[in-house]
């Protein structure tokens, strides 16, 4: 008897000894399952765990020139730390224009000449050697340098204060 299921937003039937992998999209032998939670089969097969290790593996960036490669170089001649709070994590260190109408402005130039933004910012900063039109700020701070225009945090504060 087919087992009717909803998964990922489609339904779908299983045949019996067979198990639907979530991530080959496809039936495969049930024993190709290993036990999940609550004891029933996981929703990945065996296979579908060690390729997905392999590729996390082979996702390291490491490749001179990617950018990856060019970010570490940017976060090493800056000090890979949020010049407004400190924050160490790599993960949340970005590159920040000092002023906000040069990158305006570079911005403008990128979308003539068809290049990406971060890419063009991270090889101006190597190329110049790290000039302090630049600095590393953390995704948070930059939220904030970006939003807090106007007075707009004292306005939220005062807000906030209200019923
Ligand atoms: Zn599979
Ligand atoms: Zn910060």
């Amino acid at each position: 008897m087919p087992r009717k299921g909803y998964r990922k937003g489609y339904l779908y039937q299983e045949p019996p000894g067979q198990r639907y992998c979530v991530f080959h999209k496809a039936l495969h032998p049930l024993e190709e399952f290993p036990p999940g939670s609550g004891g029933k089969p996981s929703s990945w097969c065996r296979l579908a765990y060690t390729e997905y290790r392999r590729k996390e593996r082979e996702g390291v960036p490491r490749a001179h020139g990617s950018q990856a490669y060019r970010r570490i170089k940017v976060l090493q001649g800056y000090g890979a730390k949020c010049a407004a709070c400190g924050n160490t994590d790599p993960l949340v260190l970005q590159l920040d224009h000092v002023d906000p109408e040069l990158a305006r402005q570079q911005k403008a130039l990128c979308k003539e000449r068809g290049r990406k933004f971060s890419t063009f910012a991270y090889e101006d900063a190597i190329a110049r050697n790290y000039p302090d039109t630049y600095q590393i700020l953390c995704s948070n701070c930059n939220s904030r340098k970006r939003l807090d225009v106007g007075g707009r945090a004292e306005w939220y504060a005062e807000m906030l204060k209200k019923e």
